[in-house]
């Protein structure tokens, strides 16, 4: 077995994949730096064909035996598993801090206990699948959720142990096997999920890791042909070239991507609140796919309002992730930096006008200050494209009908948001945005019950509750002709 260990946070983490229940190292590597300082925090193995092939083979060899237990007899390792996370709180939180720089104080309070919930709260709700009965005339429909095989996980570098577990939860407790391609620029956490895993006793092969970079390692798992399920959270572009290898081989594919959501302030909203939660979509220096980064105001509170998201986000203090009172901090990578740059410059070059932000913040090499950009027609770039940093745009408007053409006028469809105290028009706006789901006077609320994912350019399919289990599992009916087994 191989030992290839960095500390990381005063953390140890192995940089070697996890395959059939082992650590297997490749000799080709990949280099992983912390976001915060650009500091070196490890060579991560990185795999291709050879290790995909592994993964899915020793994820195939456990299958039966995993399927078998039923949800009941997975639930005590699952539970374990759960477990194991919250045990471990502070160091996974510390780890995918210093390797995506998410605020530290987020990660500890949501994203660990929502990781940890992920897994629990699936291998409940697996309990409640079979027993389904639809009487018919001359049959009794059983409707029975089989495990579907071999799910391929793959996630990205914003919220890698949060959305891992989202994808592994509902996997498991379905009776999958799985291979994990954890994100290549923020591939720690998903490591020591890998350990909790094993140590909560999840026989091996159940729960695979194969690390590396996307175009080789995931293309190689994708285009895989002994599996059965592909979920994949990420960016539309990347998912049209996965969406080809699942069609190639009719592998159901369930793809959670980008977004360029409405954020709608009517005049008649608490517009303190609003303005507060207008701040928040800085968090995480603007890193979060459900950012309503389109924000538009009534015309008629337009100035009153302005003034009170700038005091707002004149709180949302830009540095070090790790400290408390940090609310933006870095971009994840260089090249992910020159990216948002290219995006405010070309805006500035089309006539959008910065009312504040739209530099490099001193403070650091991936620090940009948070944004917002005016006089933004529809058809710009800024107004179009999903940036994924600390920008937000400004509109506003005079009438409904021209707050819901203008958040339709985009290709993304992954959420909203809307600010109002009159329930009527709220309800008429929130069902006239096509969105996956769309906040009425809050934000960012996911009951893990609840349906989740993005219309148009947003997605493919819907997780969450038993949406997850739809996907996850081979439903089938048993349809018994009436009294055959009678006497
Ligand atoms: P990305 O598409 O570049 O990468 C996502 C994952 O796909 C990574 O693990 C990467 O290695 C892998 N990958 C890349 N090319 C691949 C290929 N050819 N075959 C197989 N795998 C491949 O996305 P990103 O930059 O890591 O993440 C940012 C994007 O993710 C944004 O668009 C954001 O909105 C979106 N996102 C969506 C949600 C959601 O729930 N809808 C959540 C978080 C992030």
């Amino acid at each position: 077995m191989s030992t290839n260990i960095v500390k990381v946070a005063g953390v140890e983490v192995s940089t070697d994949h996890w395959i059939g229940g082992k650590r297997v190292a490749s000799k080709e590597k990949f280099a992983n730096f912390s976001p915060i300082d650009g500091s070196h925090l490890a060579d991560i193995s990185a795999g291709g064909k050879s290790e995909a092939d592994a993964a899915v083979a020793a994820a195939r060899k456990a299958f039966p035996a995993w399927a078998a237990l039923g949800p009941k007899g997975r639930l005590p390792y699952l539970k374990k598993f759960a477990e194991g996370i919250r045990a471990r709180a502070n160091e996974l939180a510390a780890v995918e801090t210093m390797d995506n720089g998410s605020l530290l104080m987020g990660n500890i309070h949501r994203v660990v206990p929502r990781a940890a919930q992920n897994i629990e709260f699936f291998a409940d709700w697996a309990l409640t699948l079979d027993g389904h009965v639809i009487d018919s005339p001359e049959v009794v429909n059983h409707v029975k959720y089989d495990p579907a095989g071999v799910a391929v996980l793959i996630t990205p570098w914003n919220a890698p142990l949060m959305l891992t577990t989202w994808k592994v939860g509902p996997a498991l407790a379905a009776g999958n096997t799985v291979v994990v391609k954890p994100p290549e620029w923020a591939p720690l956490t998903c490591s020591l999920m890998a350990d909790i895993a094993h140590e909560a006793g999840i026989p091996a092969g159940v729960l695979n890791v194969v690390q590396g970079i996307g175009e080789v390692a995931g293309d190689a798992l994708v285009n895989h042909p002994d599996i059965d399920r592909i979920s994949f959270t990420g960016s539309t572009d990347t998912a049209k070239i996965i969406g080809r290898a699942a069609a190639s081989s009719i592998t159901p594919l369930s793809a959670e991507l980008g977004g360029k959501s409405p954020f709608i302030v009517c005049a008649d909203a608490d517009l303190e609140a609003a303005a507060q939660t207008v701040a928040g979509q800085y968090m995480n220096a603007g890193q979060v796919c459900l950012a309503g980064t389109r924000i538009m105001v009534e015309k008629k509170i337009e100035e009153e309002f302005l003034e009170k998201v700038r005091t707002a986000a004149s709180h949302m203090v830009l540095g070090d992730p790790r400290d408390k009172n940090t609310r933006v901090g870095p971009l994840i990578h260089k090249e992910h930096f020159a990216r948002v740059v290219g995006f405010v410059e070309r805006a500035k070059a089309d006539g959008a006008v910065p009312l504040w932000g739209g530099s490099q913040a001193n403070i650091g090499e991936l620090y940009f200050e948070p944004t917002l950009f005016a006089q933004v027609s529809p058809g710009l770039e800024i107004s179009q494209k999903e940036v994924f940093g600390p920008v937000l745009t400004w509109q506003s408007f005079t009438s409904d009908d021209e707050v819901v053409a203008l958040a339709n006028n985009t290709r993304y469809g992954l959420a909203g948001t809307l600010f109002s105290q009159n329930e009527k028009r709220a309800m008429d706006i929130a069902s006239r945005v096509t969105a996956g789901t769309f906040w009425v006077n809050c934000f960012f609320i996911r009951d893990l019950a609840a349906p989740f994912g993005g219309a148009k350019d947003s997605g493919l399919g819907r997780e969450g509750g038993n949406w997850s289990f739809d996907f996850y599992s081979d439903i089938k009916n048993i349809a018994v002709r009436k009294d055959s087994f009678a006497g």
